[in-house]
């Protein structure tokens, strides 16, 4: 693979195999993704950060997933000012994500950086993976510091039982997002302990990921780098970006789905209904006719799903 196919331009995620199969690596430029996140809700510099890590580390999760139509939630609740966030990632690469409070401002920490763990608090961290089976997987734990990389790191260690060390940064100036992205890499079964206690020491004195993009290096350089295996095997780059799939559609279902009591109460307002998406902050405004149409023709399969929600 030549380097401009291993090292695109853009934001985008690789994966490849070192160690002889032992390792699998994942690294991720998200820094535009950030960006749109930050210009969408206007979030402060340790908001950026605290949503910026998320989105990336949900985008690690997300390149597990199989088929098209499956998708990954994480959902972060924390006692800290932030007040919880929620990211959805897509297997085409796309990621979006809402956080309660936005514009939260803390002193950075003693070491001068910005302090997500004390925007998120303690809590909980929840993976809920759509596989579209019947029921979804769901996998919960305490989050460890809410710097979310190592909580990351402890949902896969607690509930996935793969051993993983992974890196998040969120690099922000007065202009925005300078940099962001991450890298992960996870032991294989068949990985001793000798190959372990080898990952352990090259983590330990590895620099940052935000310094590394700073310095015009990509996510393969990265893992190169971090994991120094000339025989490492990438596959190709694959693009990640933000995105909303949201769609007047998804709205009148969502609005459906409501109930038939419900609905009738919102349709009596001749106000109408407005809408607005938690992930993209567009509006959807519904008019008193088309909310009394909706009542009317409830969209096939509507009213049953309508009757279980409720
Ligand atoms: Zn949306």
């Amino acid at each position: 693979m030549n380097d401009l196919a291993r090292n695109p331009p853009g934001d985008h995620r690789i994966r490849a195999t070192a160690v002889g199969g032992a390792v699998r690596a994942l690294a991720i430029r998200s820094t535009h993704t950030v960006e749109e996140a930050l210009r969408i809700h206007g979030l402060s510099p340790v908001g950026t950060a605290a949503l910026g890590r998320l989105l990336t580390g949900a985008l690690f999760l997300s390149a597990d997933l199989k088929n098209a139509t499956d998708s990954v939630t994480v959902q972060v609740r924390g006692d800290g000012p932030l007040g919880g966030m929620t990211v959805v990632a897509e297997p085409d690469g796309t990621v979006r994500g809402t956080v309660r409070n936005p514009v939260v401002d803390l002193p950075v920490t003693p070491r001068g950086k910005l302090d997500v763990g004390g925007a998120v608090g303690a809590g909980t961290l929840t993976v809920i993976k759509d596989l579209g089976l019947k029921e979804p997987y769901v996998g919960q734990v305490d989050l460890r510091s809410g710097e979310i990389a190592e909580d990351l790191a402890y949902y896969y260690a607690a509930s996935e039982q793969t051993p993983t060390v992974l890196g998040l940064g969120v690099l922000v100036d007065a202009s925005g997002v300078r940099q962001a992205g991450g890298y992960l890499v996870q032991l294989m079964p068949e990985a001793g302990d000798d190959v372990a206690a080898w990952l352990e020491e090259r983590v330990l004195h590895f620099p940052e990921v935000t310094w590394l993009l700073e310095q015009d290096l990509g996510p393969a350089h990265i893992l190169d780098l971090l994991l120094g295996d000339p025989d490492i095997r990438y596959h190709a780059a694959e693009p990640v970006s933000y995105r909303c799939p949201c769609s007047r559609e998804r709205m009148e279902r969502n609005l459906i789905a409501l109930g038939r009591e419900e609905l009738r109460q919102l349709a009596d307002d001749p106000e109408g209904i407005r809408l607005e998406c938690h992930f993209c902050d567009r509006r959807y405004r519904f008019r008193q006719a088309e909310v009394r149409s909706l009542l009317a023709n409830p969209a096939p399969g509507g009213e049953s799903h309508a009757q279980e929600e409720a």
